[in-house]
């Protein structure tokens, strides 16, 4: 039974990339075609079945079971075919595979924690098939994409991301492992739905959820003292805290707030480096004050400061406005502590500005930054004004999907006769205007969460450091030339993200170590030690015995 064993385990089976020796020694001579495939040939069929299928999510089916079948091949495939394939198996077709989890159900990824299983989760763990984790990727599903309350659906947005770790940055995928906590849904549809596969009943109160949360941490960290954990798409109302209890603790970041502060730091950097405007000199509107928004923020804050700047008056520099209108602390609601502290208070109570108009009029910005998830929101009449404002003036329309961007590339440059510095968060093409072809930046996380991932697993971080965060978003900005960043293009090209993702970690590993947060001796070459942690997909002998 052996051989079979070998064919069905999709770590161990090559199909037909088997060679004759590898068949006879292994009982498989004759239970596959005669033809010995190199994986090049394998990958060259799948990529011909992959174009076959009409729907998206018919391609993320069809992707999923190559993984379950031939892990290596399949990120073969898709290391070599990022680009293409991470809309797939990452947003946007992984949030209608979500959305349809239960019925498209085919076999079980990664681990569930649910309410039943407190007070035994530690022995749980002990299931886990592999015995080393180098990370783990957990949400509640209770804010998947731009979804909503998804409950266990969400598992798709876990085993995504885990799957770009390990293209982006070359994580071992046997050492990696995607959670859901499930702490139940709010979404009366999945209640009702019959193959919905979580447990049935309302997401649970405040208490009940963190020590959930709590039991499982300790628990990950008592069985994997070094492993790495991302929280993901968890909602307001938890995301925040539990980065707060747990950052200086454990090992763990967010990519929705840290991810995101750093990517769209990153972009920022080099937006400014082709105003050719000081830091300083900058004001910037934000369309939204959620955990995106806020964490942007947080991070583009350093540069004033670093600029010489106290906190205060780098607060002073940033205008929040939600879907309330502009945030003050005279408003005459109550505000999140996350929203205190970049409440105006310089608003008379009777002066309250509703529309993003009045602001940028009132304000006259710099930039606009949207991460509100209101499609259409930067109006013709907000870019015009920023363009009578600014020579070049920035527009960041970051909500995804694409129809929720704030506006369009096209609308942008439109606009503003070609003259803004344009990013969002889902791809725009290029845009021709007067004869000149401009090119969108695209703020995505996966630029900078492999990578800060690998930099701070190589030297086995004790936590994951704002300098960290910040060094991340520097090496990134850093990777455009002067030249590029001239013509408006503020973030490298995605296909040399395996590249990027080097330099990217080097520098947070060098941040972990002057800040000592590094717990491995530091190595001779650090770059080398980077590179020798990087999974390759390809056949090697060592797996067959
Ligand atoms: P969130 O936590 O739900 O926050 C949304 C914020 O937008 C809230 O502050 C909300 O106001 C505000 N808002 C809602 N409707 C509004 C309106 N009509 N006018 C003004 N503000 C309004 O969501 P999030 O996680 O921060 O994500 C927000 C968006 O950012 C999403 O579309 C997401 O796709 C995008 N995003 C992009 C990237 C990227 O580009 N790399 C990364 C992460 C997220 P209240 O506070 O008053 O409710
Ligand atoms: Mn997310």
């Amino acid at each position: 039974e052996k051989n079979l064993q070998i064919l069905r385990s999709s770590f161990a089976n090559r199909g037909t990339a088997f060679t004759r020796e590898e068949r006879d020694k292994l009982g498989l001579r004759g239970l596959l075609p005669p033809r010995e495939e190199t994986i090049e040939d394998q990958a060259e069929r799948c990529l011909v079945q992959f174009h076959s299928f009409g729907s998206n999510l018919e391609k993320y089916v069809f992707l999923n079971c190559l993984r379950d079948r031939n892990e290596t091949l399949f990120y073969y495939l898709l290391t070599n075919n990022l680009e293409l394939m991470m809309p797939i198996v990452y947003t946007p077709t992984v949030g209608e595979a979500c959305q349809k989890f239960g019925n498209e159900f085919r076999f079980a990824q990664g681990m569930y924690f649910a309410t039943q299983d407190r007070g035994e989760i530690r022995r749980m763990l002990d299931n886990w098939p592999n015995k080393d984790v180098d990370i783990i990727v957990v949400s509640d599903g209770s804010r998947i994409l731009g979804l909503g309350d998804l409950g266990t659906n969400g598992m798709g947005i876990p085993v995504g991301k885990l799957q770009l770790y390990v293209a982006g940055a070359g994580f071992n995928p046997a050492k990696t492992l995607p959670v859901i906590i499930d702490a139940g849904t709010n979404t009366k549809k999945y209640l009702d739905d019959k193959f919905y596969l979580g447990e049935k009943h309302a997401r649970i109160k405040d208490e009940e959820y963190y020590a959930l949360m709590d039991e499982f941490l300790s628990a990950v960290y008592n069985k994997w003292p070094k492993v790495l954990v991302q929280f993901e798409d968890i909602s307001n109302d938890h995301c925040f805290a539990l980065l707060e209890n747990y950052r200086n603790k454990y090992f763990c970041f967010n990519d929705d707030i840290q991810g995101t502060g750093s990517v769209i730091l990153s972009g920022f950097i080099n937006c400014i480096r082709a105003v050719q405007k000081p830091i300083t000199e900058h004001r910037l509107v934000f369309l939204g004050a959620g955990s995106a928004g806020i964490g942007v923020a947080d991070c583009i804050m350093t540069l004033f400061q670093e600029a010489g700047m106290s906190e205060e008056d780098a607060r002073k520099c940033f205008w929040f406005v939600d879907s309330k209108g502009l945030i003050t602390t005279t408003r005459g609601d109550e505000l999140t502590r996350y929203k205190k502290a970049y409440a105006r208070g310089d608003v008379a109570a009777d002066k309250q500005l509703k529309s993003l108009a009045d602001v940028v009029r009132s304000v006259k910005p710099t930039a606009i930054i949207g991460l509100s998830g209101i499609g259409g929101s930067f109006t013709q009449e907000v870019v015009e004004e920023m363009a009578r404002l600014n020579e070049k003036p920035i527009v960041m329309a970051l909500s995804n999907p694409t129809s929720n961007a704030e506006c369009t590339a096209e609308q942008a440059y439109t606009w503003s006769q070609g003259r803004c510095i344009f990013a969002s968060g889902s791809p725009f093409a290029p845009v021709q205007y007067n004869g000149k072809t401009l090119i969108p930046g695209q703020g995505n996380n996966m630029y900078i969460f492999p990578a800060l991932g690998l930099g701070s697993v190589v030297v086995n971080a004790r936590h994951i450091t704002d300098g960290m965060v910040i060094a991340a978003a520097k090496s990134l900005a850093s990777q455009v030339d002067d030249s590029e960043v001239i013509q408006g293009k503020i973030y490298p090209g995605l296909h040399r993200i395996r590249e990027l993702s080097v330099t990217i970690a080097v520098a947070v590993a060098e941040k972990a170590y002057e800040e000592g947060m590094a717990q491995l001796p530091r190595p001779d070459n650090l770059e080398q030690a980077v590179r020798d942690f990087i999974y390759h997909p390809h056949y090697d002998q060592k797996k067959l015995d």
